[in-house]
């Protein structure tokens, strides 16, 4: 049994708002690391996406930072991209109390990042650029920051960020307190652990490589011209997915082909602006669409509930991408399928990325037998399906052709959530004609 949150130091009134939200005992990151952060000493963590870090910087954040003047923030939190930024910040509200939480980052209008500031931040969660734009404009000032997070650093690293990070570290003050966490320690993050922490209690949980996620991993011989087709019974069978390619316009593609078959689709890339990348991550999470076309943009640190499925549409780059993808399902200790569609030219490449994974499944014909959604009473609603009118239903078309060995199983947990949102996003599928936002 690991200990309570208050026996880590958690004040009583932070522990109780994440008791509210179903949140009771700490994670194993937490308990490695919280009651140590609580007395202000650096830390450096390392752990497996899914395994509760925000919480793990979030609570000690939260609980130590001071009263701030206009825009001079006491916190920072440094996160690569904006959605891990946003997200970062719905959770720390979610206890923060009078704590003042803002955020900022690129591709939006400065108005409200600029409003928030001068009326004062307590916990700025930031993305270099923007914040070093407003530190230019001198909206922002990071002297009187004691307590810094850089989140996902690895991550900074391989998209360049690292050289902004140091300069935004410099103008922090001296005596401070300095969190890193990372799923991998080494190079670039070594070197900031090296040059801005001082003794920092090192916590490593997993293997040197972000763990494999606790998913089913298949692997799938597919022509690329089947790849659609193949999708499109895979996320059918399996609920909410997301489907990852390599190129912006790729996904754009794949979104529009997909939503040519019946299912409600939404595209996420870099080539999106803000509002749009919003729109689409909360359609999916909301269930509107069933499926999240994405590049590897959104790899890393998005958390969204009951995602069933990730499908490698093309293959990731390289083994880290793999695991920073997949990692998006089987979150949290839940269930999830994780399918690779290998062209027949790939496959010496992924034989080499398996090793690299330690994943010995055998690449297999397409058997979507092996999906199965997350919750088992999606399954029934399919004979009601029928019965509509296949010339205004595309879904149930193809789905005729789909046959009908679905095999039962019961395994997997039961989510009415999940549930009741593939209801509901099928009876908007019956009235409305496919969208695909692209
Ligand atoms: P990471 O940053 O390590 O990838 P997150 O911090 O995003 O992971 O946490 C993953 C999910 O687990 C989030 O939904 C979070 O709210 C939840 N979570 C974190 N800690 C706990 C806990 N102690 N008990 C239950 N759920 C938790
Ligand atoms: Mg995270």
């Amino acid at each position: 049994m690991p200990p309570t949150f208050a026996q880590l130091g958690v004040p009583k009134p932070i522990g109780q708002a994440l008791a509210r939200r179903g949140i009771t005992r700490p994670f194993e990151i937490q308990t490695a690391t919280l009651a140590d952060a609580m007395t202000g000493r650096d830390v450096c963590g390392r752990a497996p996406t899914g395994s509760g870090k925000t919480l793990a910087f979030g609570i000690p954040l939260v609980a130590r930072v001071g009263r701030a003047e206009p825009r001079r923030p006491r916190g920072l939190v440094l996160a690569p991209t904006r959605e891990l930024a946003d997200q970062i910040a719905t959770e720390l509200r979610s206890f923060s109390g009078k704590v003042r939480v803002a955020v900022v980052y690129g591709g939006v209008g400065y108005g409200p990042q600029v409003r928030a500031l001068r009326s004062g931040v307590d916990i700025l969660v930031a993305c270099p650029g923007r914040l070093e734009d407003l530190i230019d404009q001198g909206v922002a000032e990071l002297s009187a920051v004691e307590i810094i997070v850089i989140d996902e650093a690895d991550r900074m690293a391989d998209m360049g960020f690292i050289p902004a990070v140091r300069r935004l570290l410099d103008q922090t003050a001296a005596k401070r307190q300095t969190m890193l966490f990372s799923a991998t320690l080494d190079s670039e993050v070594a070197s900031l652990t090296r040059d801005y922490q001082h003794r920092p209690v090192r916590h490593e949980i997993g293997q040197g490589t972000p763990d494999v996620v606790d998913a089913d991993h298949v692997f799938w011989h597919v022509d690329r011209t089947k790849r659609i087709e193949v999708s499109a019974r895979t996320i059918d069978a399996a609920g909410p997915t997301i489907v990852f390619c390599r190129t912006r316009r790729g996904s754009d593609r794949v979104a529009r082909q997909l939503s040519r078959t019946g299912i409600l689709t939404a595209a996420i890339h870099g080539g999106r602006n803000q509002n749009q990348r919003t729109r689409a991550l909360k359609d999916f999470a909301s269930g509107r669409v069933q499926a999240l076309v994405a590049t590897d943009v959104v790899a890393r640190g998005i958390h969204v509930e009951d995602v069933s499925a990730i499908i490698h549409y093309d293959l990731p780059a390289d083994y880290k991408a793999y695991l920073h993808r997949s990692g998006r399902t089987a979150r949290a200790g839940k269930d999830g399928i994780v399918v690779s569609l290998v062209p027949p030219d790939q496959i010496r490449e992924l034989r080499y990325m398996q090793r690299r994974l330690g994943l010995r499944q055998p690449v297999t014909d397409v058997d979507l037998t092996t999906i199965q959604p997350l919750d088992g009473k999606v399954r029934r609603l399919r004979p009601r399906r029928a019965t509509v009118d296949p010339s205004r239903q595309p879904t149930v078309r193809r789905r005729q052709h789909g046959g009908s060995g679905r095999p039962t199983r019961t395994s997997r947990s039961r989510n009415p959530r999940s549930n009741r949102k593939r209801r509901a996003s099928k009876s908007r599928n019956k009235r409305a004609p496919a969208r695909a936002r692209s």
